[in-house]
């Protein structure tokens, strides 16, 4: 792929989502026509001499405007395919991204990324794309391609019709429609040495990942690009069915491995061995990974057990919206100040701690995050919670239980601290409790809102 991107737009009603491409690729450069645009990297006054001295100098192409104008300013210089940079036509609205030139340059690549940015599916229409419907020239994270220069002979060989052999594992080929032989001239070989290739054969180097994920309470929505791209450039998903669950609309070749035991540490050891075996692995929590999720266990066995094929695994936490956050943007901002989160599950620490907890926080006058408030066998905990902040907190202090956010039977309820009930709650409730400051107000009679104001004013 050409390493440098110019996106060019002729008018400042493209600029913002020109912005949003050349931020999200590397080596990108946003052109805007002079005296109509502002807010450009760099501004130009003759949109032909523009185009085709960037064309010439191999500058892969995305302009912000219809493909018509794109292919009759570059026409004149079109004779040889191999030297095409890509160039790409897209619509102002981002509805469509459409690949024109640059096939063996790694235009359609560049359109996905694109499409990616906008979430639209990219005009792909190059038959051996289709055919083979994979992306040789980019694998997923993880892996990378040891011979970039000898990818256009095998590819023409390819749709030349040559078959190939697979060695190694690449699970991101598994379901392509590859012209797979035993006695194949090409070779597509993985591997996690350092092996050099031929134009026969395409050597993909694999290193190896663990990313450690957070989907957001459920929704889509919230799930953040980061974490969306990396689910979909790896190899392996691990997580409880549920959170799996979550994520299964984004997969398309990945291998899932559902956790069927409660052992935290085993789990996170697992998924460190199978990154260690030089495969894309991704640990998907629900919320954020890193609060009352498996980021923690994950570092607890890497320092714990330190195998010596842990060394090189490249790790990564992406954030996700936590539920104290999904449920506090429900009904206004309750933890618009000073806050805690506490989980009332004792299994990982005793009640004892976590009574002192919840004293001391009610004391402190924070708002308080309850998770994991209730489960079949833990039902006495949260009358225990409410009793103890009752000794600090006024009875009508402002609760609020948000109950599967972002996923089908989302309910929000807000109440007051003495008419706390335990069935209000189930293991899919994260509650809030006000602090001294938060109130509660009526916009309008249907707008009920509840927030902690930024000023405290302690009496
Ligand atoms: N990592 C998660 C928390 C996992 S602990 C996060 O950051 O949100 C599990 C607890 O989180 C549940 O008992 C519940 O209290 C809360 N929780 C998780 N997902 C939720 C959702 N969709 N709606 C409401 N509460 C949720």
């Amino acid at each position: 792929m050409a390493t440098l991107i110019a996106v060019i737009v002729l008018g400042q009603a493209s600029v913002p989502i020109a912005r949003q491409i050349v931020d999200a690729l590397p080596n990108a450069t946003l052109y805007g026509l002079e005296h109509r645009t502002t807010g450009v990297d760099v501004s130009f006054t003759q949109f032909g001499e523009t185009v085709r001295e960037l064309f010439t100098q191999g500058t892969a192409i995305v302009g912000i405007c219809a493909a018509g104008i794109l292919i009759r300013t570059i026409a004149p210089l079109l004779s040889n395919k191999w030297q095409e940079p890509p160039v790409i036509a897209m619509a102002e609205d981002g509805s469509a991204v459409v690949p024109l030139l640059g096939g063996l340059q790694g235009v359609n690549d560049l359109a996905r990324q694109i499409a990616t940015v906008v979430e639209v599916v990219p005009a792909i229409t190059t038959t051996g794309d289709i055919r083979f419907r994979t992306a040789l020239l980019s694998p997923p994270n993880g892996y990378r391609l040891v011979n970039p220069d000898d990818a256009k002979t095998f590819l023409a060989e390819l749709l030349a019709g040559a078959t190939v052999k697979i060695e190694g594992s690449a699970p991101w080929l598994e379901k392509s429609q590859l012209p797979i032989a035993d006695d194949a001239k090409l070779t597509i070989k993985i591997t996690t040495e350092a092996v050099q290739g031929s134009s026969e054969c395409l050597v993909y180097q694999s290193s190896k990942r663990l990313a450690i994920i957070g989907t957001g309470p459920g929704s889509a929505e919230w799930m953040s690009p980061q974490v969306k791209a990396v689910l979909r450039n790896s190899t392996d998903w691990i997580g409880y069915q549920t959170y799996l669950n979550l994520v299964e609309p984004l997969r398309t070749y990945q291998n899932l491995h559902i956790f069927d035991n409660r052992e935290e540490l085993d789990r996170a050891a697992l998924a460190l061995d199978l990154a260690a075996q030089g495969r894309s692995v991704v640990m998907v929590s629900s919320g954020d990974p890193g609060i009352y999720a498996m980021a923690a266990a994950v570092f607890e066995v890497l320092e714990r057990d330190a195998k010596p094929d842990w060394q090189t695994i490249e790790i990564q936490v992406c954030p996700g919206i936590s539920a104290m956050q999904a449920a506090a943007a429900q009904v206004g901002a309750p933890l618009g100040h000073d806050f805690c989160a506490i989980s009332l599950s004792d299994i990982l620490k005793p009640w004892d701690t976590i009574a002192d907890r919840i004293c001391a926080a009610a004391k402190a006058d924070f708002a308080i995050a309850f998770y994991n408030p209730i489960s079949n066998t833990r039902t006495w905990q949260l009358e225990k919670a409410k009793e103890l902040l009752l000794n600090y907190r006024s009875p009508n202090t402002p609760v609020v239980l948000a109950r599967n956010l972002g996923r089908p039977g989302q309910q929000t309820q807000v109440k007051s601290l003495k008419d706390l009930e335990p069935t209000d709650a189930d293991m899919r409730t994260v509650i809030l409790i006000g602090s001294s400051q938060t109130r509660i107000f009526n916009q309008s009679e249907s707008n009920v809102w509840v927030y902690t104001p930024r000023h405290y004013r302690k009496d």
